[in-house]
């Protein structure tokens, strides 16, 4: 039950466990087209935007979005909400961008108008923000800086490791530039995929760049390549994750598979995430355990962040381990030895007998915790 890598379904088990394809067998090609039609449902993203699928986990999705929309010298405004912004940040400095960032309190997150303020003040290539931070399971409110940034004709990055596939985002809709991910997460596969989805006016930005990307990460040398598979042709860059791909059909397939019309299977997918959310909250309320996120609004749907009882520390991960059920501590700078995370994304959302087993594991280890002090 951590937040990541996550168990996966009988379904993705059995693709992953099968022969591994050739990058340019006939079925492989099916599944990598297959693949490339379906995340633009499950990232409500348009025609005009373009999906990527490339060998590597979130992290190198963060570098090829920063990368091949970043020029050095030019300003990006990051939204910050703990570990997985700080990362952003650092990337982006690496790239030589000027960064500014807008940060609050761990658990808490800038409103719209500080952040527009930041953008405002001075000249901004592009706005950074993490969709949900692992570190603190706030989830921001990415259609309203989706609005401010829009309004101001700037692009937006959305780092939606933990949140693509469990909570709403609407690509499209919303304007959004890049939304980014990673197949352990929320999408529910083994580890080793970037999955990203770029709008037309990245990859216009992209082209315009004179100091290009490494090439490995570079989304012209990609382009090509998943413009062939998406037209169910054979292509090579450099070989893809073919084991991973081959699941990966099966694993965006059955997100899909609430609905006949992905818009309403994505509705579903994204609600039956927030009541599982609503099931974990009440029993954190139930046994009087606060939250990290500072309101229920800034809580995520796709996991937990809880802070420890008074007098308990991190020994309640190993006592909560002891019950059988696995889960993490804290990974905030500020604060990690003061709570624990819950993941509740991907197929265990489907597993009604985990999650209790992993509420009552909690639950008996904070008692047993709390009479022995
Ligand atoms: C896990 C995570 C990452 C990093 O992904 P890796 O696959 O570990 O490289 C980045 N951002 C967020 C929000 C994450 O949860």
């Amino acid at each position: 039950m951590i937040p990541g890598p996550l168990e996966v379904s009988d379904g993705v088990r059995a693709a992953a466990a099968e022969v591994p394809r050739r990058h340019v067998a006939p079925d492989l090609v099916e599944a990598m087209g297959a693949s490339l039609e379906a995340m633009r449902h499950v990232w409500r993203a348009g025609n005009e935007a373009q999906p990527f699928i490339v060998a590597g986990s979130g992290t190198l999705a963060m570098e090829m979005a920063t990368w091949n929309l970043v020029a050095p010298g030019e300003r990006v405004v990051v939204v910050n909400t703990g570990f997985f912004s700080d990362r952003a940040a650092e990337m982006l400095r690496r790239r030589g961008a000027n960064v500014a960032q807008v940060s609050a309190e761990p658990g808490d997150a800038p409103g719209a108008d500080a952040v527009a303020q930041a953008l405002d003040d001075h000249p901004t290539a592009a706005l950074f923000a993490t969709h949900v931070d692992t570190s603190t399971g706030v989830r921001v409110d990415a259609e309203a800086l989706c609005r401010v940034a829009s309004e101001r004709d700037m692009l937006t990055v959305f780092d939606g490791v933990c949140a693509t596939g469990g909570e709403r985002f609407e690509m499209e809709a919303w304007n959004a530039d890049v939304y980014l991910t990673a197949s352990q997460k929320a999408i529910g596969l083994p580890a080793g995929l970037a999955l990203l989805v770029a709008s037309a006016r990245a990859l216009k930005r992209r082209r315009a760049l004179t100091s290009p990307p490494p090439m490995a990460i570079d989304w012209l040398e990609w382009l090509p390549v998943m413009t062939a598979y998406e037209e169910r042709r054979p292509a090579y860059f450099a070989t893809p994750a073919t084991t991973l791909v081959w699941a990966l059909r099966t694993g965006l397939a059955e997100i899909l598979s609430a609905d006949t019309d992905p818009a309403t299977a994505m509705d579903a997918r994204v609600a039956a995430h927030a009541e599982v959310a609503q099931t974990f909250r009440a029993a954190w309320r139930e046994l009087e355990l606060d939250l990290v996120p500072v309101s229920e609004a800034l809580a995520a749907n796709t996991l937990s962040a809880v802070r420890y009882p008074d007098g308990v520390g991190q020994e309640l991960v190993g006592a909560i381990k002891e019950r059988g059920v696995v889960v993490a501590p804290g990974l905030h700078p500020q604060l990690k030895e003061r709570y624990f995370r819950v993941g509740h994304m991907g197929d265990v959302i489907t597993r009604p007998t985990d999650i209790n087993r992993c509420i009552a594991a909690v639950s008996d280890a904070v008692r047993a915790a709390r009479s022995g002090l």
